[in-house]
């Protein structure tokens, strides 16, 4: 095993950790406080490659590993999970959807620009009565001939408000079950397309959540993408690379408390001495230096799976699984040695508390990851 970064890994982890410092600290609790992400920020995160990391450069892409991927996730996440749950949703559920199983006219006409950041994606899966369960699907897409008909409700629609373009599933032959489900591509604009006020949240607030409603919305059928019937695969497929950005957003979010909660305990005496040289308080930075760096190992494992080529179902959802859990205690343990600092915004470690708890939610519940390793382990 050899668990070096090569000189671009570090060059692009730097890039990102500069970016998070200079552009994505100032302002980050005025952000969370007024649920707002500025486009000029996106659009920054496009210019050095940040919306297109793993596609290929023909289609406007950065080109690089898995690895320089949940790289830069870590970084941004330390600062701004709001600005990494974007990038890693553009990232893996949409560029990747399109680059691995779009048609070559979809990845001209789309991908190209999502790449760069000139576009942004959304990809649209849960609904009000499907989200683990998310063979449930009651949108319904009617095969018209040249053009599909779209009608239903998605709601919890990451990038739902600023997004141009968005991945649609819905069921077009009930009878068939998860069999009789396709991906959609949906321009913002399409008549009938409407998208719900933004959900007020406890975490992520600078992430814009909408519900989203379609109404006799009429798509080319050259916008389904993959072959009749492909949809369901299509979504579990690209859900198991987002568990991948998701674990390494949860690894940033630990490791920037864990960051915080070490400099603060050396600085915040106590009794006549800095509190890191109680033991109570030295005993938590261990147990979280060590859980953060076996989050690392398994977030890094995933992502070396997918470079390989290897399957990455369970190691993405082992990733996720551990690295969230870890992400919610350790945030929480880094208020504790924040002491009543803790719990005001100035020093950050409640945002990132608030935030951590998501990524026991989004892309796949703690439950549902046990449910995906389980069926591994037991399949073997
Ligand atoms: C901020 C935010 C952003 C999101 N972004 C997106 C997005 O961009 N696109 C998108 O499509 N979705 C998105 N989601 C939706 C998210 O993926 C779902 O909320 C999630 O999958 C859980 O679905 P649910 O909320 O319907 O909960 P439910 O499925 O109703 O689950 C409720 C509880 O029951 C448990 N449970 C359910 N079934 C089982 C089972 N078989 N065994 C054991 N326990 C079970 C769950 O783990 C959970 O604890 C987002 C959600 C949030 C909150």
């Amino acid at each position: 095993m050899d668990f070096s970064l090569t000189e671009e890994h570090i060059m692009i982890r730097d890039a990102a950790r500069d970016f998070a410092q200079t552009e994505l600290l100032p302002g980050v609790i005025e952000r969370d406080n007024a649920q707002t992400f500025p486009d000029e920020l996106v659009r920054k995160m496009g210019d050095l490659g940040f919306m297109g990391i793993m596609v290929d450069p023909k289609y406007g892409g950065s080109g690089m590993d898995a690895i320089s991927y949940v790289l830069i996730m870590e970084e941004l996440s330390k600062i701004d999970a709001s600005a990494s749950v974007m990038v890693s949703v553009n990232n893996s559920l949409v560029c990747y959807g399109l680059e691995a199983y779009g048609t070559e006219e979809q990845k001209q006409k789309y991908l190209t620009k999502l790449a760069t950041g000139e576009s942004i994606g959304a990809f649209c899966l849960s609904e009000p009565e499907a989200g683990s369960d998310a063979t449930s699907q009651k949108t319904t897409a009617i095969d018209m001939g040249d053009h599909y008909v779209i009608n239903g409700t998605k709601n919890w629609i990451t990038n739902g408000g600023r997004s141009d373009v968005y991945l649609v599933i819905a069921q077009t032959d009930r009878e068939k079950g998860h069999k009789g489900i396709n991906a959609f591509i949906v321009e913002k604009g399409m008549p009938g397309f409407d998208i719900g006020p933004k959900e007020d949240k406890l975490g992520i607030r600078g992430s814009d959540t909408h519900t989203l409603q379609f109404n006799d919305v009429k798509v080319p059928k050259e916008n389904r993408i993959g072959e009749d019937g492909f949809g369901f695969k299509f979504a579990m497929k690209t859900l198991s690379g987002g568990r991948i950005g998701i674990a390494s957003q949860a690894l940033g979010i630990a490791a920037g408390a864990y960051e915080l909660a070490l400099k603060y305990s050396k600085e915040r005496k106590a009794f006549g001495t800095e509190i890191c040289n109680h033991q109570a308080i030295a005993f938590k930075l261990a147990d979280m230096h060590t859980e953060i760096e076996a989050a690392r190992m398994l977030v890094m494992k995933a992502a070396w799976d997918k470079d390989q080529g290897n399957n990455y179902d369970m190691s993405s959802a082992m990733a996720k699984l551990y690295a969230s859990k870890v992400a919610m205690e350790q945030t929480v343990e880094a208020v504790q040695i924040h002491g009543g600092n803790g719990f005001v915004k100035e020093y950050h470690v409640e945002r990132l508390m608030r935030d951590a708890k998501i990524t026991q939610i989004y892309e796949g519940t703690s439950e549902i990851q046990k449910i995906v390793i389980s069926r591994g382990v037991i399949r073997g």
